[in-house]
């Protein structure tokens, strides 16, 4: 589309220049298929849990109470339904705030390397099962400037990953070193691996590679999506080696002092 506006001499009254306006309706039109899929996305996402919700308390109540395994498993499934609601609540709002630039960064000097062993703690007690799996190295003593919550939540998210997408047994490996005035933060898995082509599409939101998968695990799709923007509010990138069948390596890079 283009706009086409005369512009008039002020003087002499006659026509000298013309001014084109260039309106690229393409991107707007990308724009707004991305936001109503977003919305048809979190529809669906909402839905399928709270229709297992009321689909498994009807049953309940339908129960005579004659049937106590069947009532402890159906609460169970309610239960993990409406955790499942819950996060994906919390990392929808998480999303909007830091989409709409409300995500205040408190930068501090943080400690890398000592951030990345506290994460691998918390992920080994969440995990105990992959607590040998997980190992962490590198250098030591590497401060960077960072929100140290925003920088837990990309470790954090970036490792339960590597436990969701990994069988029980198999390596996990965090390791954090300086490549000149970057800091490099490598988690990686020997798990099922991403298929080159759907690399780039792993950080949008709600996007599977294997819906089902990420379903059984709890995952809400959104993980990567706010891994990216946390990193983007640090000045950093985030980078995706994958062979399917093989395991993954995922790298965030981030400045030492992000300006
Ligand atoms: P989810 O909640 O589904 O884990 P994420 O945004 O964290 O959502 O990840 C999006 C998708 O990327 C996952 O569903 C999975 O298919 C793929 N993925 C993420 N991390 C890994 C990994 N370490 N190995 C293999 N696939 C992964």
């Amino acid at each position: 589309e283009a706009n086409v506006i005369p512009v008039m001499e002020k003087e002499r009254g006659f026509l000298n220049s013309i001014l084109i306006v260039m309106n690229d309706i393409t991107e707007l039109k990308r724009l707004e298929r991305i936001r109503r899929d977003f919305v048809a996305n979190v529809s669906h996402e909402l839905k399928t849990p709270v229709a297992a919700i009321s689909g498994f308390a009807e049953t309940l109540m339908e129960e005579k109470g004659d049937n106590p395994e069947n009532i402890r498993e159906f609460s169970r499934i309610i239960y993990n339904e409406a955790q499942r609601l819950k996060n994906l609540i919390d990392e929808l709002l998480e999303l909007s705030r830091i989409e709409a630039g409300k995500m205040p960064t408190n930068m501090v000097e943080v400690d890398v390397d000592k951030l990345a062993q506290e994460a691998a703690d918390i992920i080994k007690m969440r995990f105990p099962e992959r607590q040998d799996d997980i190992a962490v190295k590198g250098e030591k003593g590497l401060v960077i400037k960072a929100d140290r919550e925003q920088l837990m939540r990309i470790m954090l998210n970036l490792l339960e990953n590597a436990v969701h997408y990994s069988p029980p047994g198999s390596r996990i490996g965090v390791e954090v070193m300086r490549e000149g005035e970057k800091v490099l933060l490598k988690v990686s898995d020997e798990g099922e691996g991403i298929p080159e082509n759907e690399i780039p599409r792993v950080f949008e939101r709600f996007y599977r590679v294997d819906k089902a998968r990420s379903r059984k695990t709890g995952g809400t799709g959104l993980g990567l999506a706010i891994v990216k923007h946390l990193v983007e509010n640090h000045k950093g990138e985030i980078r995706v080696e994958s062979k399917p069948g093989k395991g993954s390596v995922f790298t965030v890079v981030l400045p030492v002092k992000p300006e």
